[in-house]
């Protein structure tokens, strides 16, 4: 690689937890607690925010914020985001362990990547404590991104650019174009955008298709199709410049980056 300097990975459904299950069950139970059920639909609308913002997201979709007044006689307000944002995090704690197994091949890519010059970033709408127990795991495993940034160290998550900003300045990019996002969820794909950077979405290991590596192998082959088809096109309409269905099939939208890079092109 000669113009492609840094590769920005997302963790959940991305390099780690094969089809994103862990925030799934903690934002479910959160929600659950306090009386109201929600859909794992409903959890994954909004993924890959910041997850304080990702819980107000699901509080002000209609049918939640009629099941909360159903439930309370008023309407869900900020103190509610405060409550099951504080609640949710021992919660996501504890299920990180669990669910934070890195994803067949994504260690391989990031050495590959190492091997060619090229830095290995990671941003997450994870907290700094989440974020942690996901990296000492990981690193068990054998990824061990160069930086990797949370909302909380920039004041904010996607789809604000601003912790890809921040590594770029860490990695001393030479521009934000010799960059590449890669993401599971239309929130990567924006935060990349917004970086100026190139985006790659990750389709069949992430949240879109939501499914852990044996029940994705338990589906017909019609049905797996769809489903890795409709999480394609969900990240294509996002804006992604390509889209893997894993990040350890990344090298071919890497080679092709390269080459509009030479050829002049930009994101
Ligand atoms: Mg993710």
């Amino acid at each position: 690689m000669k113009r492609i300097e840094a590769v920005i990975f997302d963790l959940a459904g991305t390099t780690v937890d094969h089809g994103s299950l862990a925030p799934v069950k903690a934002v479910t139970e959160v929600f659950a607690r306090q009386g109201v059920r929600i859909s794992d639909e409903d959890a994954r609308r909004d993924m890959g925010l910041f997850k304080k913002d990702h819980i107000r997201k699901i509080l002000a979709a209609p049918h939640i914020d009629l099941a909360w007044r159903m439930q309370y006689r008023r309407a869900p307000d900020e103190k509610d985001v405060e409550k099951l944002f504080m609640e949710f995090a021992p919660l996501q704690m504890e299920v990180l362990e669990q669910y934070s197994d890195v994803i067949p091949g994504a260690p391989d890519v990031a050495a590959r990547l190492r091997v060619h010059g090229v830095k290995v970033g990671a941003t997450t709408g994870y907290t700094r404590p989440m974020l942690e127990a996901v990296l000492r795991h990981a690193a068990l495993q054998g990824y061990a991104p160069d930086i990797a940034l949370c909302p909380d160290d920039v004041g904010g998550g996607r789809p604000h650019p601003w912790m890809c900003l921040r590594i770029a300045i860490e990695f001393q990019l030479s521009s934000m174009a010799a960059a590449v996002k890669v993401g599971d969820t239309v929130s990567d794909i924006q935060e990349g955008l917004n970086a100026g950077m190139w985006t790659v979405g990750v389709s069949r290991t992430g949240n879109e298709v939501g499914l852990t590596a044996e029940d994705i192998a338990a589906l017909t082959e019609g049905e797996r199709a769809r489903r890795v088809q409709r999480a394609c096109d969900s990240l294509m309409n996002a804006g992604a410049h390509y889209v893997v269905e894993s990040a350890a099939l990344l090298d071919p939208a890497l080679e092709r980056i390269e080459e509009r890079l030479l050829a002049g092109d930009r994101p």
